[in-house]
């Protein structure tokens, strides 16, 4: 077969952009596997930058610092398996240590910084020109992966999202109360909304097939995310 030259390989990427717990990630990695593709979670390299940050002993508040740390810094994506992104920081492979509550309360410092996302931007465009991915995060179909054919925004009210949190708190043995996990929803949303990123339905990318998930299940979102890559790419 003919290897994807870089921009069909750009073109031919799925993008998905949503808030905090709208399910990207379980929509993303059902769609890479119907699609036999890799799914790549850029949520993830925030977190790995935050976590960098975190051990080096920077001020998150210090953008010049962060900045020079993240253009420096020894990170990689590996997939062993293509729906389950492992992130190696400086050879370490710290992908199981990144959804803690102290990263989740710093990573949107760390991600706000403008210079910060052009440097995650290139390196997330340069992984998914090699070959097709399903990219989500929340400037993906605004930036990341502008020329990508399909385009999907998942959206979910604060409400929905919070009981979906609360409940993998919980079953990662985390006690939180649903008004606890509300509350840090609500201002990952508010810290998140700036650069490009598409936190609002009416912030979708244009032409993003928007995809309300309060009332359905995973089987239908997925359904329709297939249908709409069918339709986009003439298959
Ligand atoms: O998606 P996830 O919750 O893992 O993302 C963690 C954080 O990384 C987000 O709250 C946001 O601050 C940042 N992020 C971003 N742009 C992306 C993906 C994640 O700003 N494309």
């Amino acid at each position: 077969m003919r290897r994807a030259t870089i921009s069909d390989s750009l073109a031919r990427s799925v993008a998905i952009d949503g808030p905090t717990a709208s399910g990207k990630s379980v929509v993303g990695r059902a769609l890479a596997e119907a699609l036999t593709i890799g799914f790549f979670d850029t949520g993830l390299m925030y977190r790995a930058c935050t976590l960098a940050v975190m051990r080096a002993d920077v001020d998150p508040e210090d953008a010049e610092a962060v900045t020079d740390l993240v253009r420096h810094l020894d990170l990689d994506m590996r997939w062993d398996d293509p729906t389950l992104p492992q992130v190696i920081l400086k050879g370490e492979n710290v992908t199981g240590v990144l959804r803690t509550p102290e990263i989740e309360q710093q990573v949107s410092l760390i991600s706000r910084i403008p210079e910060v996302r052009n440097e995650l931007v290139r390196r997330q465009r340069t992984i998914a020109s090699r070959e097709p991915v399903v990219m989500a995060g929340r400037d993906i179909g605004t930036r990341v992966l502008a020329e990508a054919r399909t385009k999907i925004f998942l959206d979910a009210s604060a409400e929905v999202r919070a009981r979906r949190r609360l409940g993998e708190e919980l079953d990662s043995g985390r006690p939180s109360t649903f008004d606890q996990v509300l509350h840090a929803t609500r201002r990952r949303d508010e810290l998140d909304n700036s650069g490009h990123r598409a936190i609002k339905r009416d912030q979708a990318a244009e032409g993003a097939l928007v995809i309300d998930t309060d009332a359905l299940g995973i089987d239908q979102v997925v359904e329709s995310a297939l249908a709409h890559y069918r339709a986009s790419n003439g298959a």
